[in-house]
């Protein structure tokens, strides 16, 4: 199993508009950060995408991610979900409807935006539009013969969900994790985190308070995404063990999947 980083930055992205600070104009590109997303490639060749940024199409053409086989969505928060248009060039090129997944509150905003895209059970997809179905989860499920496990997470009033797949799992957006959450999150290989800067903030967790949550759960190693201009790509590294490192745009990543 394979994960792709689309995107690794805050709701405003990096460089945010108009912003002059040292990592808005650093010339490393792994300081340019777009909208959080990732690309799940499952062992039987199936990707999953986890969210639609605003920028799918860019972090779409710039990681060569010619096949999507569902979406997983962790939340209505619009830098999440603002690219579902973009899924119509899937539709066409795979001549396929495409499952979207996510919880109640999820699914209902994404129809209040994404009416127009949504296909009624036994219907065509249409040639000019994309074409998806919603599915509200309430727990685990099972898409391509993998297990999928919602993981709630505390973010602003909506909540998220982060998903286990195997030994992957993807937790952005969070300012806690609850505790019938960490049971869910034991032996990982890869975690991935949310974590927005140094400086507390009611939404999302601080630096430290990710560290704290990643030592908690143990995972083999952890990648922090979800990044604000606070946190210089190389600088933040170089002070973070090797194993709990800031993620950046296009980096892939091979999961050890022992327990499938
Ligand atoms: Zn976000
Ligand atoms: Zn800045
Ligand atoms: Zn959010």
């Amino acid at each position: 199993m394979q994960l792709i980083f689309l995107g690794t930055g805050t709701s405003q992205g990096i460089p945010m508009i108009g912003c002059q600070c040292a990592v808005c104009r650093s010339r490393d590109p792994h300081d340019r950060r777009m909208r959080a997303s990732a690309a799940v490639r499952l062992a039987g060749g199936q990707t999953l995408l986890i969210d639609t940024s605003p920028e799918l199409r860019v972090c779409a053409l710039a990681a060569g991610l010619e096949r999507v086989d569902a979406v997983l969505y962790t939340h209505s928060h619009a830098d999440h979900v603002m690219g579902l248009d973009d899924l119509r060039s899937y539709n066409q090129r795979q001549d396929a409807i495409l499952p979207c997944f996510g919880d109640a509150r999820t699914v209902a905003m994404l129809r209040r935006a994404f009416g127009y895209a949504e296909v009624p059970p036994g219907g065509q997809r249409p040639p000019d539009r994309p074409g998806v179905t919603f599915h509200e989860i309430t727990g685990p499920f099972e898409l391509f013969g993998q297990t999928i496990m919602p993981v709630p997470l505390l973010h602003a009033s909506t909540g998220s969900l982060g998903y286990r797949i195997g030994r992957l799992a993807y937790c952005t957006d969070c300012s806690g994790i609850p505790d019938s959450s960490f049971e869910l999150l034991s032996g990982l290989d890869t975690l991935v985190l949310g974590m927005l800067r140094r400086r507390p903030h009611p939404a999302h967790m601080s630096l430290d308070q990710a560290l704290a949550a990643a030592d908690r759960i143990g995972a083999r190693r952890t990648f922090f995404i979800h990044m604000s201009h606070d946190m210089p790509h190389e600088a933040t590294n170089r002070q973070l063990p090797p194993n709990r490192q800031l993620a950046y745009d296009g980096q892939v990543v091979e999961i050890a999947d022992a327990d499938g």
